[in-house]
């Protein structure tokens, strides 16, 4: 999954590319929205909101998408097609007044909505550790701990609670402050400082790490993520693993067992 600082910088490019274009064609590929008709409208701006993209336009409208595992925007040159393998993939194509086509490509979420209405698909969302800075971290902090007995692995990675986290920006996290990730939630010390960590070092990875890679997949070196049975970085021990189907929240986990101790 595409973690929140990959999302930022996506809806950066995007929105440097883009904005200011107007739209002279549509075609939307989703049963819902598939007589929206885009033509006209002007591209004010892209924004990135946890892990979910936001285009809005002057008409008011907004086209909300969300890439999970396997969504991608694209900006295709003037009289350049998408290859055929990718069209039956295609979930909406925008043709730009420059004669680039701005196209999404399977992507898992996709809605067209008023701008006014963006609350109802991304209202639910926690602060966002990419947001402006009175999205509170305390507040982040308080949800996370609210999740009790659950994983504090789990209660990171719960957009509700925080925004923006992906599983390897919180494996590495956990790593970090010597957080085991099985350990109750409402009993970890530190999680504010944990969150503010967090804010900082997505800020850094948005800011100096910029991804021509539409789909956020990056590949840097980890201390646990991804390293089951490697020695760990700092103390030498095996990495510790537990696949996604052993865990309650379904995701693949990573820890120090003398790092990050129970
Ligand atoms: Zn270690």
């Amino acid at each position: 999954m595409a973690e929140g600082d990959s999302v930022a910088r996506i809806a950066a490019r995007l929105d440097a590319a883009t904005s200011g274009a107007v739209i002279v064609h549509s075609d939307v590929r989703h049963p819902r929205f598939a007589t929206v008709d885009l033509a006209g409208q002007r591209i004010l701006e892209w924004r990135a909101r946890g892990k979910h993209l936001l285009s809005r336009t002057d008409a008011g409208v907004t086209v909300h998408s969300h890439l999970r595992m396997t969504g991608s925007w694209s900006v295709l040159r003037p009289h350049k097609r998408l290859p055929a393998r990718v069209l039956p993939q295609l979930r909406i194509a925008l043709r730009l007044d420059d004669g680039r086509t701005l196209v999404g490509v399977a992507l898992p979420v996709l809605t067209v909505l008023r701008t006014s209405d963006e609350h109802a698909v991304v209202g639910h969302l926690g602060p966002d550790l990419l947001g402006p800075d009175t999205d509170s971290i305390a507040v982040a902090a308080a949800r996370v701990a609210a999740a009790g007995g659950e994983a504090v692995v789990a209660a990171l990675l719960d957009q509700r609670r925080v925004a923006g986290l992906g599983n390897m920006w919180a494996q590495e996290l956990l790593f970090l402050h010597g957080v085991n990730p099985w350990r109750h939630a409402g009993g970890v010390d530190g999680l504010e400082t944990l969150l503010t960590d967090a804010r900082r070092r997505l800020r850094h990875a948005v800011r100096e790490n910029p991804s021509q890679n539409t789909t956020g997949r990056r590949s840097p070196r980890h201390w646990v993520y991804g390293r089951a049975r490697r020695p760990c970085l700092r103390c030498g021990t095996p990495i510790a693993f537990r696949p996604a189907e052993r865990t309650s929240h379904g995701r693949e986990t990573w820890w120090c067992p003398v790092c990050q101790p129970d």
